[in-house]
C-alpha cells in the first residue's frame, strides 16, 4: 500500500532572523503550503496552543523563550505536531538536544529549498502515519494507515482517487483547495487528471459521504472547501 503523499500543509515557521523567515515563508507559500510566521518563542507557544498545524519549523535561538522550551512545552501538552529544527551547521549538541526533546528531524542553515521540501514531506508523512491513527470530521473517520473510511463505524467503499481527494480535503479542512492543488495531491495515481475528472470525483465523493454531515462546497472560480459542522472555517 502506498504511503500517503502530503501536499498543501499548514506550517508554522518559528524564526527570529527576518531574512531567513521571509525567504522560508515565500518559498513554502509558492510550494502551495499555508504558512504562518512568528519571531519569538512566546508567540510560538501561543500559536501552537491556539491553532492546529501540520508541521512546525523551529529555530532554537529565539527571543523570549528558546526553541527547546517551545518544543518541550508542546510535547508536554500532548501536541505531536511534527517539528523540524532549523539549526546552525556546527550546532551538533543543539540538534541532539532537540531530537531528544521530541523533534522529528533537523535541517542545517543555510538550507537548500529542495532539500527542505523533501524533509518536510518526509516528516509530514511520518506525522500522518503516526497520528495514526485517524482523522475525524463530523461522523466520518479516515484511517491513513489502513486507507479506510467509515461513517458512524460503517465502512465506505472509496476508489483510490476518491480516497486521496477526501484525505486532501480533510487535511486542509476550512481551506479552499484549488483544482490545481487537488491535482497535485492526486498525481500519485495519475500524471494527467483533468479538471472535469476532479469534478467527477468530487461529485461521487459527495454522494458516498452523504451521511457524514461533511459538506464539500464548490467555491466558484477557486475550488473546493470541506466544511464540518461545529468547526470554524
Ligand atoms: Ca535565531
Amino acid at each position: 500500500m502506498a504511503t500517503p503523499q502530503v501536499t498543501c500543509l499548514r506550517i508554522l515557521v518559528v524564526e527570529d532572523d527576518e531574512p531567513i523567515a521571509a525567504a522560508l515563508v515565500s518559498n513554502l507559500k509558492r510550494a502551495g503550503h499555508a504558512v504562518d510566521h512568528v519571531g519569538d518563542g512566546v508567540s510560538a507557544d501561543e500559536a501552537l496552543q491556539g491553532d492546529r498545524f501540520d508541521l512546525t519549523l523551529l529555530d532554537l535561538g529565539l527571543p523570549r523563550m528558546d526553541g527547546f522550551d517551545v518544543l518541550t512545552r508542546m510535547r508536554h501538552r500532548g501536541n505531536h505536531t511534527p517539528v523540524l529544527i532549523l539549526s546552525a551547521l556546527d550546532a551538533v549538541n543543539d540538534r541532539i538536544r532537540g531530537l531528544d526533546a521530541g523533534a522529528d528531524d533537523y535541517i542545517h542553515k543555510p538550507f537548500d529549498m529542495h532539500e527542505l521540501e523533501a524533509r518536510i514531506r518526509a516528516v509530514a508523512r511520518r506525522g500522518l502515519a503516526r497520528s495514526g491513527d485517524e482523522i475525524r470530521g463530523g461522523r466520518l473517520c479516515l484511517k491513513p494507515r489502513e486507507r479506510s473510511v467509515s461513517v458512524d463505524d460503517q465502512p465506505i467503499e472509496l476508489a483510490a482517487r476518491e480516497y486521496g481527494l477526501l484525505e486532501c480535503l480533510l487535511l486542509n479542512r476550512g481551506r479552499v483547495m484549488s483544482k490545481a492543488q487537488i491535482q497535485d495531491r492526486l498525481c500519485d495515481w495519475s500524471e494527467e487528471l483533468s479538471e472535469t475528472a476532479i469534478e467527477l470525483y468530487v461529485h461521487r465523493l459527495r454522494r458516498k459521504i452523504d451521511a457524514s454531515v461533511l459538506t464539500i462546497r464548490t467555491v466558484r472560480g477557486f475550488g473546493y472547501l470541506l466544511q464540518i459542522p461545529d468547526e470554524p472555517n
